[in-house]
């Protein structure tokens, strides 16, 4: 240990909350070991119940993620990733997705991905049937294609109106919508959206769409399993923020901040305002916290921890984004916590939770928090 005695290490890692490290290295696991379990955020219980049952009948944990994340992809209604996801600035869907396969320990993912709504299918396919970890943008489409994966327009009438109402509402530096120049008041701008939807006979969108403007939308699916020999892997995909520049890519796709897995510790990922998860590389932060000790739920805390040290605690720019993190341990233990008890979620106001599937069915649990919203 260069710089820092191994006291001092110890000493400043207590005082993180961290447990000492005692490092966690659980030998290659044998069947019946560990009760298979897969968790997620909360908007994966079908996802988190597919990749169990698969899991239950023999699939390899990454195929049975991949499986379960899909069934999102495929929802034109889920806002949040694949099929439907809102668009960036441009008014394009680009997807970002990662996989990690904790028995080989590759990895692959794929960063601003057009028109090929089965993102972490394709980030399994840069894992397996490349050289490389990661493409982007037009390699990631062509290779996609390569493939046999079948290109389609993403943008869904129901994205594509929330974002035109964007551009036409949101921007006094273009020319797109009227009056721009003047900034309006909450209740002016509610009725010039209102009047607008009615215009284009959606007024029945006129909810959800106010508050995706209130609240820049975003949402993620993270997804980690391990089965009963203690093999571990995960996925994270996402049509990230929406309206975002064009080109943008955030922490689902980059290895050790949206996703990392360790098969000999555990693994850990992320939703949430990705680029505070990349200045603290989330990911392999939890996982590096596990492997000395920390419960899941702790050290998914110390990960929030680090966000708001970013920010020198300062509550007035945190209340602005919300990042949740994910664990799941080699024992089968899991944990996540969130900087805020509630958050802005795609289309409302919603608590704390992640999805769990184990011997007990799918269910929602409570992540923890570092900050109470209530108490704000
Ligand atoms: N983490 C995603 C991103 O930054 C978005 C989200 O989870 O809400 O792209």
């Amino acid at each position: 240990m260069s710089g820092i005695s191994r006291r001092q290490f110890v000493k400043g890692t207590a005082a993180a909350g961290i447990a000492a490290p005692a490092i966690v290295g659980l030998k290659p696991g044998h069947a019946g070991e560990v009760n298979p379990v897969v968790i997620s955020s909360a908007n994966g219980l079908r996802a988190v119940e597919t990749a169990y049952n698969k899991i239950k009948s023999g699939v390899d944990t990454l195929e049975a993620v991949i499986a379960g994340v899909s069934i999102n992809e495929d929802d034109p209604e889920d806002n949040s990733v694949g099929l439907g996801g809102l668009p960036n600035e441009d008014g394009i869907v680009e997807l970002d997705a990662s996989v990690m396969h904790g028995p080989s320990g590759r990895a692959g993912a794929v960063g601003g991905l057009r028109d090929i709504k089965s993102a972490a299918n394709v980030a399994y396919h840069v894992m397996k049937r490349t050289d490389h970890v990661m493409l982007v943008g037009e390699g990631a489409r062509k290779f996609a294609l390569a493939h046999g994966f079948k290109e389609e327009n993403l943008l869904t009438e129901k994205s594509r109106v929330a974002w035109l109402v964007w551009k036409e509402t949101m921007s006094d530096k273009d020319s797109w919508g009227p009056g721009l120049a003047t900034p309006e008041a909450e209740k002016q701008q509610e009725q010039k959206v209102r009047g607008m939807l009615d215009e284009m006979k959606r007024g029945h969108l006129a909810d959800w769409v106010i508050g995706l403007l209130r609240h820049r939308p975003a949402g993620t699916l993270n997804c980690l399993a391990i089965n009963e020999r203690g093999d571990m892997s995960g996925s994270t995909t996402t049509s990230g923020l929406a309206w975002k520049i064009a080109g943008r890519v955030g922490d689902s796709p980059l290895i050790g901040c949206g996703l990392f897995v360790d098969n000999a510790v555990g693994g850990a990922g992320s939703t949430g305002r990705g680029e505070e998860n990349i200045k603290i590389a989330g990911g392999h932060t939890i996982v590096e916290m596990m492997r000395r000790g920390a419960s899941p739920t702790d050290a998914c805390l110390e990960a929030c921890k680090r966000v708001e040290a970013n920010y020198g605690g300062n509550k007035d720019k945190l209340v602005k984004f919300n990042m949740i993190f994910y664990a799941l341990n080699k024992k089968g233990e899991h944990g996540s916590a969130s900087l805020w008890s509630s958050a802005w979620r795609i289309d409302r106001y919603a608590g704390a939770h992640y999805a769990v599937c184990d011997a007990k069915g799918a269910r929602l649990m409570n992540s923890a928090f570092l900050y109470d919203q209530q108490a704000r």
